[in-house]
């Protein structure tokens, strides 16, 4: 941390306004602590003894130039760097850990271009991917599923996140090339954009030059520099777009439905729902939550799986689909339901991504965990999840009750690999429980139930092999050798 009003933060400062002027850049307590919330209530469970990460600075360039400028200025003072754009996370992965500056993107929020020839929209970091949904739809264009709200940026998902709810095109897919300022202030393009004089007229092919470097920001959690541009490929608009949903007692015959159908070839997007993580979203009226009777009552509309299947197509063909999906479902025992007006309307939303109602499922706070596993893992893990909730005493923070952890469960690559998202309540009196929870489940799931782990964490890093790690660190080296970048997280 930079000493509060010292002479050379004044400097700083004053350099960096001359940046981006006088508007762009703060040191108030009050405009810097916006940036130790991220859009959980229970972020400071990642601090020590309950403490909140606040920057010392904050900047808004309004260019890329003003952000290589930034970043190179900082890398003179050595001052750490974390990148930020609408902070709609849930793990305060934005925060930052060691003081520094906070680099805000809210500002470089031009849609460049969407092309109905190659289905791509091409972005600026602080654009939302609501909006984008919304001007691509009159192009006959689609944007695929992003689970989290629309006031999440299409790059912040990308980078930050990335979770791909939507099952037939994976988001690793959509990502077709990008522009980025590295931690050391040098720009790079990636793909076919990387060619002089090309970034504007073909930034659409991904494999134009190997290796294809824009996996490596692909859940960086900002720890390589910030993202300033990137080309994500879009899906064609059909004529009929439904969702079916059906109920499951058991989670195994759930998900074998779920792998049945998957290799099918049709979803659009499919997933699947415990009890608390659909009902929760879905409650008609958000006081439901806050009356026990009122919510019991709400929660026996579910199956205690609820599965989600996004169809499209012509008429014709999602006709076709349904048979199909009443067919396997039958197989296997689940049965196809239906929901009084406002809850069916709630289910769709959050299945499909993006609605504000899934906030609903995470009020109070929690810590958002997601493991990748294979097929024969999903069941035992999905127990041990509920295991450990009980092991640590965890306790509903509405009812009181012996907490049960809401599941969400996507079928990946046409079911090969099964993403588990699991999301226990912050225990606001005792934090570190659930810290400790989370670390024991990370662990079993990396080394016990051979599970992949969505975002990196150094504390893991003892589970690895060392070549995977010293080329990670060594790319980490090359690209910020001042280890500015994400500063804790890496
Ligand atoms: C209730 C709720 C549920 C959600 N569920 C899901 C889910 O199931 N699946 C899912 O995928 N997402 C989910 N999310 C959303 C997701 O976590 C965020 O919306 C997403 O990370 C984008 O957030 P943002 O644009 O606000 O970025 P921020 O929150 O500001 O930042 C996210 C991360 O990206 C980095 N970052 C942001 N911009 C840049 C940039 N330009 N360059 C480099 N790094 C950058 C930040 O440093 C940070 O590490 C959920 C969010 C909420 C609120």
């Amino acid at each position: 941390m930079v000493e509060q009003k010292s002479p050379v933060k004044e400097q700083i400062l004053k350099e960096m306004q001359d940046v981006v002027g006088h508007n762009w850049v703060s040191i108030e307590p009050a405009d810097c602590f916006a940036y130790a919330y991220d859009m959980t209530t229970a972020v400071h469970f990642l601090g020590t003894g309950n403490a909140y990460f606040v920057p010392d600075y904050v900047v808004l360039p309004g260019t890329v130039g003003e952000v290589q400028e930034i970043v190179r200025l900082m890398n003179k003072y050595k001052i750490p760097m974390y990148a930020a754009s609408h902070l709609t996370n849930l793990a305060g992965i934005h925060c930052p850990r060691e003081g520094g500056v906070e680099i805000d993107v809210h500002r470089m929020n031009r849609i460049i271009e969407v092309n109905e020839e190659m289905m791509t929209v091409t972005v600026e970091p602080g654009v939302t991917h609501g909006l984008v949904r919304k001007e691509v739809e009159k192009r006959n264009l689609k944007m695929p599923c992003l689970i989290g709200p629309y006031s999440g940026t299409l790059v912040g998902h990308c980078i930050g996140w990335s979770i791909p709810a939507f099952c037939q095109f994976g988001m690793e897919d959509r990502i077709v090339t990008l522009e980025a300022v590295l931690a050391n202030g040098d720009l790079i393009r990636t793909g076919s954009a990387a060619v002089i004089g090309q970034e504007n007229t073909n930034p659409y092919m991904r494999y134009a030059l190997s290796p294809t470097l824009h996996g490596l920001f692909l859940r960086s959690v900002g720890t390589l520099g910030i993202v300033t541009r990137i080309t994500f490929r879009l899906l064609p608009k059909q004529e009929v777009e439904e969702q079916v949903h059906i109920g499951f007692d058991e989670l195994l015959p759930c998900i074998s439905f779920m792998r049945k159908f998957e290799r099918r070839q049709i979803s659009l997007y499919h997933l699947a729902w415990s009890v608390p993580a659909i009902a929760h979203p879905a409650v008609p009226d958000i006081s439901v939550l806050f009356n026990p009777s009122e919510l019991n009552k709400h929660r026996e509309l579910f199956h205690n799986w609820t599965d989600v299947i996004g169809l499209t197509g012509t008429a014709e063909q999602v006709k076709l689909y349904k048979k199909y999906v009443k067919e396997d479902a039958a197989q296997y025992g689940g049965e196809i339901v239906t929901f009084p007006d406002k809850v069916k309307e709630y289910v769709e939303s959050v299945s499909k991504g993006g609605s504000s109602k899934i906030i609903r499922g995470y009020t109070p706070g929690v810590v958002v965990g997601g493991v990748y596993a294979k097929f024969d893992k999903v069941v035992p893990l999905c127990k041990l999840i509920n295991e450990m909730a009980a092991k640590y005493g965890l306790k509903d923070p509405l009812g009181g009750e012996p907490y049960i952890v809401p599941q969400l469960i996507v079928p990946l690559e046409r079911g090969t690999v099964w993403y588990v998202d699991f999301d226990p309540w912050i225990d606001q009196e005792d934090p570190q429980k659930n810290q400790s929870m989370l670390m024991e489940v990370m662990g079993q799931l990396l080394t016990s139930y051979e599970g992949s782990l969505l975002l990196q964490n150094p504390m893991l890093e003892p589970l690895l092999m060392p070549g995977f790690v010293n080329l990670w660190k060594g790319i980490k080296n090359v690209i910020d050798p001042n280890l500015l970048f994400g500063r804790g997280y890496r």
